[in-house]
């Protein structure tokens, strides 16, 4: 079926004590065995398991085309699960621009647990090759990127990792795409992780994430035992709102594709803008990538304002539409300084402003950033 069906009934069932169409918050931690010590139902105590847990997972998996999901309390706690499955002296290759949290789990997290980590420009299948070690077994991609937007092509990279050698594992972090506009798994990269409090949850109240796997895999194995026995689960709440959530999230998708659409090309016309970063645009470097990879071009854009950092951060400032603030996928438009986020050592251009587009009418965000640009 379709996926706007899916998104409405996958893992769902009608409650059998109540015949509750919306399922139940299960909020026990425990769970009766039976005479003999056993779990009819499957569930024993919460940290292992939980229903409402268990349907945002069938749910995902069913979106995503893999076999099996697991969510976690955020988006990176589902990467910090995959990497935790990793031996000393394994290497891992990761984009140049990869979500700034994710460097930073490597920097400060495990930066005692003698990983090495080479960054890459993703976008460049030789440079990819070039950097692929022995020692690799994780490939960890991002598309489209954070928040330059860069498109890489998850088929290359999948059949690149193969050819490599059976060690490497290849994940994608598709939280800008969604299930709606891109299927990695179907490239045969190996498993997906979301953040699941962007456009997922979509409407900016739940944190959470969750790692999705085409197959059995040593790393999704240690990434279930790293949640089951490390803990780091999200509540049966944050389950129950994320898959309510995912109820709208196919059209959601859609009409916040539509908004970026309709923004990246007002602004590239801006006099005031010097570059506009969107895959949807016929010069955008990844643009055909991204037409023969996604079915939408998505809802996040960036742009760079003509002047410096005080520039950008003023006509963000003037904006009384959009709201400034970090994150994404919500029903509300947000604009955010990148640099002045990311901190010192970042990469984002000084003059770049990056955009979530929400659900308003695209005339009245065109109109707020006319009057913003106009300064
Ligand atoms: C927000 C985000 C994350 C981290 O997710 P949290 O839910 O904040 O932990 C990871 N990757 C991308 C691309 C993101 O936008």
């Amino acid at each position: 079926m379709k996926i706007e069906t899916r998104a409405v009934h996958a893992g769902r069932r009608i409650d059998p004590a109540s015949g509750a169409v919306t399922m139940p918050i299960h909020l026990s931690t425990t769970f009766e065995r039976g005479p003999t010590g056993e779990y009819p139902l499957g569930f024993s105590y919460s940290r292992e398991g939980n229903p409402n847990r268990r349907a945002l997972e069938e749910c995902l998996a069913d979106l995503e085309g893999g076999t099996q999901a697991l969510v976690f309390a955020s988006g990176l706690a589902a990467a910090t699960a995959v990497i935790q499955g990793l031996e000393p002296g394994d290497h891992i290759l990761a984009p140049d621009d990869v979500y700034w949290g994710f460097r930073k789990v490597i920097a400060e997290v495990f930066g005692k647990a003698g990983l090495e980590t080479t960054y890459v420009d993703m976008t460049d299948a030789a440079a990819v090759a070039a950097a692929v070690r022995p020692a690799t077994r994780l490939l960890w991609v991002e598309t489209p990127s954070n928040p330059l937007m860069k498109v890489t092509d998850l088929a290359a990279v999948a059949a690149l990792a193969r050819q490599a050698g059976p060690g490497i594992v290849t994940v994608c972090d598709g939280t800008f795409a969604t299930p709606v506009l891109q299927h990695p798994l179907d490239c045969g990269i190996d498993m997906v992780v979301h953040s699941t409090t962007k456009y997922i949850s979509g409407h900016s109240d739940v944190v959470g994430g969750a790692l999705i796997t085409r197959h059995d895999n040593y790393l999704f194995e240690r990434a279930r035992k790293a949640q089951r026995y490390g803990g780091a689960v999200p509540s049966p709440f944050d389950c129950w709102l994320t898959l309510r959530g995912v109820e709208t999230l196919p059209y959601r998708v859609r009409a916040q594709s539509e908004n970026a659409s309709r923004m990246a090309c007002w602004l590239r016309t801006h006099p005031a803008v010097e570059r506009v970063h969107y895959p949807g645009l016929a010069d955008h470097p990844g643009h055909g990538i991204a037409a023969r990879q996604m079915s939408g071009f998505g809802g996040m854009l960036a742009f760079q304002v003509r002047g410096g950092a005080e520039t950008a951060m003023a006509a963000a400032a003037r904006c009384r539409l959009f709201i400034r603030a970090t994150s994404l996928g919500g029903a509300h438009s947000l604009i955010e300084h990148r640099a002045s986020v990311e901190g010192p050592q970042t990469r984002t251009p000084a003059n770049l402003l990056r955009v979530s587009a929400g659900l308003e009418h695209a005339d009245d965000l065109i109109g707020d950033l006319e009057q913003a640009l106009a300064g």
